[in-house]
């Protein structure tokens, strides 16, 4: 266990009584819009995204994995090479998987067999934050579902809460497996968990989500989900959408059109 990690858990007498807090990565601890400091950080009550799959799927089959590419390299996502450590953050899972109790014998073929693409959801009741000892998961007040990797004791717990497969956890030092290093994005490290972040140091620089703004079909739609006028909830209020897993009430904030 790395040092700093070990004497986090020697202050845990210190924590209950809510004396110490380990310093943080800057702007990703931030769980207040106060410590934005950006002027043009966007503000929202609670971002989400509306992917619309009939957009990405003809892309997707002509071999675009621009969204996927882009988030790796963005955030130094390293590639193992073996299934069982495997890191991720977006990625894809069969209809079958990602909405498991919205199927039917009888479903188009199409949604039946094409791949959805999948990453946090960012729900707004996340069982993740509920269950991590350390609050080394927290929510931000607009909505986003972050990990500070130095509050991180690599208990796992988050990764059982989740019921979406949504959490990795590096089981290894995983900067000998980033393929191509992005300075400016922080490098994890042995026995701590990662996964979406939403792409937070770009939306506190006012830029929206990279898989967003790289998907050459426009089938990432972010918004703010509280305001009316958004981009996102224009498409909520106009287009069919479903949600993973809603019966289990964690509220995901990432909806799909079908
Ligand atoms: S999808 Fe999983 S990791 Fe993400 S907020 Fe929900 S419970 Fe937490
Ligand atoms: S970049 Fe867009 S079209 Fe390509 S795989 Fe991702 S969502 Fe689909």
């Amino acid at each position: 266990m790395e040092t700093s990690r070990r004497n986090f858990l020697k202050l845990g007498g210190a924590w209950a009584l809510g004396l110490a807090i380990l310093p943080a990565v800057k702007g990703f601890a931030a769980n207040n819009p106060e410590h934005l400091v950006n002027p043009k950080a966007m503000a929202g009550k609670r971002w989400g995204l509306v992917i619309d799959m009939q957009k990405c799927w003809p892309r997707y089959q002509a071999g675009c994995r621009r969204c996927f590419d882009t988030c790796r390299r963005e955030h130094n996502i390293p590639d193992i090479g073996n299934k069982k450590e495997e890191i991720k953050w977006i990625w894809t899972e069969p209809y079958g998987d990602a909405f498991p109790d919205q199927q039917h014998e009888l479903m188009a073929e199409d949604i039946k067999n094409n791949p959805f693409i999948v990453l946090c959801n960012h729900c707004d009741k996340p069982p993740c934050v509920r269950v991590c000892p350390t609050r080394a998961t927290f929510k931000r007040q607009d909505g986003i579902v972050m990990i500070d990797y130095h509050r991180c004791i690599g208990c796992r717990y988050c990764m059982a809460a989740c019921p979406y497969g949504a959490r990795s956890f590096n089981f290894r030092d995983p900067r000998p497996y980033i393929k191509e290093l992005n300075p400016a994005y922080p490098t994890r490290e042995k026995g701590v968990v990662e996964k979406c972040t939403l792409c937070v140091e770009r939306i506190d620089t006012g830029l929206p989500p990279a898989c967003v703004e790289v998907c050459p079909a426009k089938a990432i739609t972010f918004g703010d989900l509280e305001d009316p006028s958004s981009e996102a909830r224009q498409l909520l209020k106009n287009r069919y959408t479903i949600q993973r897993k809603p019966e289990l009430g964690t509220h995901p904030s990432i909806y799909y059109i079908v």
